[in-house]
């Protein structure tokens, strides 16, 4: 339950019909697992403090350099070259001390992933990687936990939600297949700071009202952003039969590498 004053910071929030005070605590009981503290899991992680979350787990294993301060505002100067989730985590509870917030200051594998998203009740990747992206798709899939994904580059965005809560929604897999050459080019390509801000609370959005259970959330639906044009695009998304992860039509030998 809230405290008085705990409550008072939330009350514009609570002033929204489809939020309340029951959304609210539904924020202050769940866990959310945000994967990087980079440009989508500061804005995210920020915006989920800020509106009450009872708990952030924040995972990375970099350090804080010069070029991420444009972009990554839990992050100082004062700061550079400490670990960005015990960085965030300093902000984040000058930000909100009613929230609970762990850092995980390393790279994690599969098996650490897997403890982590039991724990969380909404996963956020907010990772830089395809590698990642599709390892933290694998186990949120076994572990029916609700995913919200996305990615960046250059002005371009897009985002997504998969609940694997319900059995039949397609996973990130089965629309993005493994492509190791997409980091590469995220990289060179460059990522503009309006964007990864606007996605990353995007993200942050998506797992409020996934706990929330206020409005809809972007369920078997990508939503493109081309910031540069200010052309926002919704396109369903279907499951594939063949994926190796979630389709129905893989052996149960195929898949998993
Ligand atoms: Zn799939």
């Amino acid at each position: 339950m809230m405290q008085e004053k705990e409550k008072e910071r939330y009350l514009r929030q609570m002033a929204v019909k489809e939020w309340g005070e029951k959304g609210q605590e539904a924020m202050k009981k769940s866990t959310f697992l945000i994967i990087g503290a980079g440009g989508l899991g500061c804005p995210a992680a920020q915006t989920l403090a800020a509106s009450g979350a009872g708990r952030l787990l924040l995972v990375d294993g970099d350090v804080v350099e010069t070029n991420n301060l444009s972009r990554q505002f839990l992050h100082t100067a004062e700061r550079l070259g400490m670990n960005k989730a015990e960085s965030a985590a300093l902000a984040l509870r000058a930000l909100n001390p009613y929230v609970q917030i762990e850092p995980i200051p390393r790279r994690v594998d599969e098996e650490a992933l897997r403890t982590l998203v039991r724990r969380a009740d909404v996963v956020l990747d907010c990772c830089d990687n395809s590698a990642t992206r599709h390892a933290v798709n694998r186990v949120c899939h076994d572990e029916r936990k609700p995913l919200v994904t996305a990615g960046c580059i250059r002005a371009m965005g897009q985002i997504s939600v998969f609940d694997f809560r319900t059995q039949s929604e397609p996973c990130y897999a089965c629309s993005f297949p493994k492509d190791s050459e997409q980091d590469l080019k995220a990289s060179s390509l460059g990522v503009l700071t309006i964007l990864t801000t606007l996605m990353g609370t995007l993200e942050a959005a998506e797992a409020a009202k996934l706990v929330t259970g206020a409005g809809s959330v972007l369920t078997s639906r990508l939503l493109l952003v081309d910031l540069l044009h200010g052309d926002f695009q919704t396109l369903a998304l279907t499951p594939d039969p063949d994926c190796l992860v979630c389709g129905r039509r893989r052996s149960s030998s195929a898949g998993l590498s």
